[in-house]
């Protein structure tokens, strides 16, 4: 008998994904409806007037939760987008600040174009265009919605938002809390750029931290050495195989962009490669590797550590049984369907779910955010107390030792706790906590093998207790 097609609408799955966990939760009367449901979507079309032609743009952005305020989530800018895709993307987003305990209810935009068909200024007239849509709505705000970068935009079209919100509220000192990734010149702050990959990396070396974990997925040891292949090198995918390159000594052996996967068992230098992509713009032709024949090949290949960092729907039942990894790292929003997940399951592999792997952007935007609305950077405060502190320190060590320490090692025990320090700490534990929370969830959770349902279940439960905080459900 012919299998049944594979149901590939990201709100039937994420909903699907939802109920599975939502078996496993008692909960008065209708609470669990009100916390699925979407509570509501904006649909916008509006004129752009490119040379001396109007080009129609279609967009969204959908509100999934109110039990906390504002609500938070990204913007994106795709030619696949469509109303369903920005719905369960926003619900996503309720679960995933749960999960992290980020006090945002959900969010998620998206604007129906491809961005590099388009150039910087006409990206820049569609994105003010937007803002004012959101602004005449309401749909934007410190205390209301804020969003931030997804799938095609970044801190350039965040510091338009923020530029075109201020021209529209002159005087309101909060204006810059209105979005968040932006520039640091513009109210952002040091380590988002970096921080949804680096989130990731954090997620991964707390499994390196659990024997009985890495056992089940038949690893072992650290991330040295470990074999990685990254779909997408855009913000997500390049910070996270660059760190994991870097910091860690894992070997990335192939990459895929949208016009191809290039491979190189001995590992591949990562910001070397961005470079020649920069120059050459594509990854392809980076010297020292080869090309394999289509862009999903990177999923294929034989590795340690999968990261989807994308789109959606890219491990489905069509390349299930030719995933050869023994972890699936979700940074991207969606990239497996629930039939290609329960075959990993079956087969060991171990998945890692978007709404934690990802979590990392939207808590260092919560970090930006409550640095926009007290005005003043991380460590500005303590930075020369610690440094005087430390130097103290160092002084009676090298007293007791009877020589000094060479100069580059003072300076680094000497250096003051800073911004991006800050930032880097707050990220680490609340990956490692979110980590450990689900874990611990999934183990005691009768029937819950696969750490999305026990995700799912903290996300709900946490939500759940938003709505009772707010006596909607007495
Ligand atoms: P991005 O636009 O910076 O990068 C996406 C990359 O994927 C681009 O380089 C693009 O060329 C590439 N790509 C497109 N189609 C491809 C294909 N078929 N095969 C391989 N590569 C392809 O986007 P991003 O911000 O890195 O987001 C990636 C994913 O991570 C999305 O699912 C997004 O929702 C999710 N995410 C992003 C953030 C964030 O902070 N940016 C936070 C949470 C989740």
């Amino acid at each position: 008998m012919a299998r049944k097609k594979e149901d590939l609408n990201l709100n039937n799955i994420v909903n699907t994904q939802f109920d599975a966990a939502a078996r496993h939760i008692k909960l008065q009367d209708g609470l669990l409806e009100q916390i699925k449901a979407c509570s509501n979507v904006y649909y916008m079309q509006f004129p752009v007037k490119f040379g001396k032609k109007y080009q129609m743009i279609q967009a969204w952005r959908a509100e999934h939760s109110h039990h906390r305020k504002p609500l938070k989530g990204g913007i994106r800018y795709s030619r696949m987008v469509d109303q369903d895709e920005v719905m369960a993307l926003a619900a996503l987003m309720t679960y995933k600040c749960a999960i992290v305990d980020v006090p945002f209810g959900g969010s998620k935009g998206g604007v129906q174009v491809q961005a590099r068909a388009y150039s910087r200024e006409q990206l820049e007239k569609i994105t003010r265009r937007l803002t004012a849509e959101l602004i005449r709505k309401d749909f934007i705000g410190p205390g209301i919605n804020v969003p931030a970068p997804d799938y095609g935009t970044g801190e350039r079209e965040m510091a338009w938002i923020a530029d075109t919100y201020d021209a529209f509220h002159p005087g309101d000192l909060d204006n810059m809390a209105c979005v968040t990734g932006k520039p640091i010149t513009q109210g952002g702050i040091r380590g988002r750029t970096e921080a949804t990959g680096r989130g990731v990396v954090y997620a991964l070396r707390e499994l390196f931290r659990q024997p009985k974990e890495l056992k089940r997925c038949k690893l072992a040891g650290s991330l040295e050495g470990k074999t990685v292949s990254v779909q997408g090198l855009g913000n997500v995918g390049y910070h996270a195989a660059r760190i994991l390159h870097e910091e860690d000594g894992a070997k990335i052996v192939a990459v895929g962009e949208w016009d191809g996967t290039i491979y190189n068992p001995k590992g591949i230098d990562i910001p070397a490669l961005e470079r020649h992509r920069k120059k050459t713009g594509s990854i392809l032709g980076f010297p020292g590797t080869k090309k394999l024949g289509r862009p999903g090949d990177c999923l294929e290949v034989e590795c340690d550590v999968l990261i989807p960092a994308a789109l959606e729907n890219q491990i489905t039942q069509d390349n299930m049984k030719k995933i050869r990894c023994k972890v699936v790292a979700e940074a991207a929003n969606g990239p497996t369907t629930p039939r290609a997940e329960a075959e990993l399951t079956k087969r060991g592999i171990l998945v890692l779910p978007d709404i934690f792997m990802n979590s990392g952007g939207v808590t260092v935007s919560y970090f930006e955010w409550t640095k926009n609305l007290s005005h003043l950077r991380y460590g500005r405060l303590e930075k020369r107390v610690d440094q005087a502190k430390l130097e103290n320190l160092v002084a009676s060590l090298e007293n007791l030792v009877g020589h000094k320490f060479p100069k580059k090692k003072r300076q680094e025990l000497i250096a003051g706790t800073d911004e991006r320090d800050l930032v880097n700490s707050g990220l680490e534990e609340t990956m490692i906590c979110a980590f450990q929370e689900i874990l611990e969830i999934r183990n005691r959770t009768k029937n819950v093998n696969d750490m999305r349902t026990a995700a799912y279940i903290c996300a709900i439960q946490k939500v759940a207790r938003g709505y009772l905080e707010l006596g909607v459900f007495p």
